[in-house]
């Protein structure tokens, strides 16, 4: 692609962020410390998102009829729908978003949190439409503000569980 207003150089700089490649994606997983926090305890409705957090992969609830958005897992509340889940597929989603709210946590009511004071727990608003609650991470907790940008940062806990973290989007 060539653009007019851009001098030769920077063109083929251009065109060159243009091309898509996509290659397949080896995850690797690895996992920091212990983990003293609670472990997840996923049923079998909402299972399919623990399996994508395990690729590295950040996937919501999604209709196949209409194409909206959901999480967690719903019946799509736009149109009459197939039975329980008929129409919803587990699909990867963009993650990303922005802070909706946030609170800042300066005291731990779990002692697995205390090596993380303070931390900050927040809702984001998800760019397909999803609330989602989550830590931000990867900024000083006075940095965060509502309608900041984040997007979201795979964080793997033990062998069976990785959990989605967001930080300021990059
Ligand atoms: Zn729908």
């Amino acid at each position: 692609m060539q653009s007019r207003n851009l001098p030769a150089g920077l063109q083929k700089d251009l065109s060159a962020s243009l091309r898509v490649t996509v290659k397949e994606k080896k995850v690797e997983r690895t996992f920091a410390k212990p983990w003293k926090k609670p472990m997840p305890s996923p049923d079998d409705d909402i299972a399919p998102m623990y399996e994508g957090l395990k690729k590295h992969e950040f996937r919501l609830c999604h209709c196949k009829k209409c194409g909206a958005w959901y999480w967690p897992a719903t019946d799509c509340m736009k149109h009459d729908s197939e039975p329980y889940l008929g129409n919803m597929e587990w699909a990867k989603a963009s993650g990303k978003g922005k802070v909706f709210t946030f609170n800042v946590h300066y005291r731990a009511f779990h002692p697995g949190f205390v090596d993380e004071l303070p931390y900050v727990y927040a809702m984001i608003e998800l760019d397909e439409g999803p609330m989602i609650t989550s830590n931000i991470i990867g900024c000083d907790p006075k940095e965060v503000k509502v309608g900041m940008p984040v997007e979201v940062v795979f964080q793997d806990i033990n062998d069976q569980f990785t959990l989605p973290m967001f930080r300021p989007a990059q």
